[in-house]
């Protein structure tokens, strides 16, 4: 069986104490066909201090979920679905079953623009530079003239 899950992705828990639950997958073991979303099915681990300056607290952090307890929530339609895959340029996508939105298109998308935004920084770098040299030769001129 191929993981239908992947970090990232917003599930929704649909067995167990956290029922009816839904969020982000912050850890993915597919081994063993655990999960871990945040804030979702919080554990205690208890942290005994070895020192003075080591206090004793208590940790709370993520715990498993098992993979079968929970239904992926598709980005685009917010539904709870199950998935279909399809090949996408030879690699394998997961699409929703309900409205068959691209998942993992829609991944790749998101990071685009940052990638953008750092080709417009650099452009408006080259710009400012281009114009104080301009400025400096209108000085220059300007000094010429007085002289
Ligand atoms: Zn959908």
């Amino acid at each position: 069986m191929s993981l239908r899950i992947k970090k990232g992705d917003t599930v929704k828990v649909i067995a167990g104490r956290d029922k009816g639950q839904s969020g982000k997958v912050i850890a993915v073991d597919p081994e063993n066909e655990l999960i871990k979303v945040e804030n979702l099915n919080m554990v205690s681990r208890h942290h005994k201090g070895r020192s003075a300056q080591e206090q004793s607290d208590i940790i709370k952090m993520e715990g498993n979920i098992n993979i079968s307890n929970v239904m992926l929530v598709c980005p685009s339609c917010g539904k709870t679905t199950r998935i279909a895959a399809v090949e996408v340029d030879g690699k394998k996508h997961r699409s929703c079953k309900k409205c068959g939105f691209d998942i993992d298109a829609a991944k790749k998308a998101e990071k685009k623009p940052e990638g953008k935004k750092r080709a417009t920084k650099t452009s408006t770098a080259e710009k400012t530079e281009k114009s104080s040299s301009r400025v400096k030769r209108t000085r220059k001129s300007d000094a010429s003239k007085t002289e």
